[in-house]
């Protein structure tokens, strides 16, 4: 499962790609000694891998207590019949009673192992918290002042096996075969495991396979498509049990293309979350285009799978937490879309900045207008 012999005979020593800059603070072993270095963060275990690998959550901002009594949201919506009114979605046996003050922010990162730009710009969220600035020491100041005003939630790899798995640290510059053999894998006789032809196996069998791709944890399973197993994999039972926990108004689930950024609202959340998710979407492309960068395009042509009808964490999120869930597309910087480790972090932290500012100004709930909750709360 850990054989990338095929995969270095065609691309050689991949040592060239194993260093990234000191602020690209992507795996582990530069993610936990940051964290000791930064105490007024809460690292909190939250469950475990396939493969027996801690899943951590790292918080931010004072917890505020819901007075929800249930865990279940689509019951407590069922629970009331009359008045029929279809934008009474908010059951305070679910959401609770009362409002909280300050909006929380899940960030969520290495759901697939290899796609690691959203946890950078995660990890440069908590020194812009700290201190400011990020770690090249370039300042921060309306993102700190965003930031500090909100309750974050930090996972920086939900498929802990699969950034074990990754020999890589940082993905700029490198062939996209190359990293689309580490992502996807290689079968036992070298043939390469393709994208999306692969969600054809669920899971993977390991025992079939000379490198597993990063994409799957050590069971094989796309963790992405884990929610409607009958039996779940312990990520998908430490994402759901920790989300239940925070109920978070938002969630910012980070992937790696070469950089559509926020993707197409899902087909199975209620049209008001998807209107959100489009005007989100909206936001963050613009400010990057005012910044200089041409990216963010998506469209139901390029990814015709999107408008079928199917259900991904994405969407099964929201039907768990009851929060707005949003996909984003970072750059992985490949070579054939080539971003340098610097302009990703910048997209990074731009994204999250227009993330936190939608989440004040506007709010995460389509069905009312934050502007009256935030005056009614005084
Ligand atoms: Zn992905």
């Amino acid at each position: 499962m850990n054989d990338i012999s095929h995969i270095t005979k065609k691309f050689g020593d991949l040592s060239l790609w194993q260093d990234g800059p000191a602020f690209w603070v992507s795996k582990p072993g530069q993610g936990l000694p940051l964290l000791k270095k930064l105490p007024q963060f809460t690292v909190r275990a939250i469950g475990h891998s396939a493969g027996k690998r801690e899943i951590i959550a790292i918080e931010s901002g004072e917890r505020e207590e819901l007075d929800a009594t249930m865990d279940n949201l689509h019951s407590a919506i069922a629970s009331k019949l009359v008045p029929p009114d279809p934008t009474d979605i908010y059951p305070g046996t679910f959401y609770g009673t009362k409002r909280r003050r300050k909006p929380v922010i899940a960030i969520q990162g290495g759901i697939h192992g290899s796609e690691l730009t959203g946890t950078v710009a995660g990890f440069n969220l908590l020194q812009v918290i700290a201190t400011g600035q990020d770690l090249r020491g370039k300042p921060w100041p309306r993102l700190a002042e965003l930031a500090r005003a909100t309750r974050i939630v930090f996972l920086p790899w939900l498929n802990p096996d699969g950034v074990a798995r990754f020999p890589l640290e940082c993905t700029s510059g490198v062939p996209s075969e190359l990293e689309q053999l580490l992502t996807h894998g290689v079968l036992a006789d070298g043939t390469p495991f393709k994208y999306p032809e692969n969600k054809r196996y669920f899971p993977i069998p390991p025992e079939k396979v000379a490198f597993m791709g990063c994409y799957f944890n050590d069971a094989g399973v796309n963790l992405q498509y884990d929610f409607t197993s009958v039996r779940r994999q312990p990520e998908t039972e430490a994402w759901m049990s920790y989300y239940l926990r925070e109920r978070p108004d938002g969630i910012l689930i980070c992937h790696c293309n070469f950089g559509t950024m926020i993707d197409l609202p899902e087909y199975y959340v209620p049209v008001g979350y998807q209107q959100i998710v489009s005007r989100l979407g909206g936001a963050v492309r613009s400010r990057l285009l005012r910044e200089g960068y041409e990216i963010g395009r998506t469209s139901w042509g390029l990814m015709p799978g999107l408008g079928k009808p199917f259900l991904s964490q994405i969407g099964a999120t929201y039907h768990v937490c009851g929060g707005a869930a949003f996909l984003c597309e970072f750059p992985a910087g490949v070579k054939e879309f080539f971003f340098t480790p610097d302009q990703m972090l910048d997209i990074g932290l731009l994204t999250l900045e227009e993330v936190f500012s939608f989440a004040h100004r506007d709010g995460f709930r389509p069905y009312e207008l934050w502007d009256k909750v935030k005056k009614m709360l005084g």
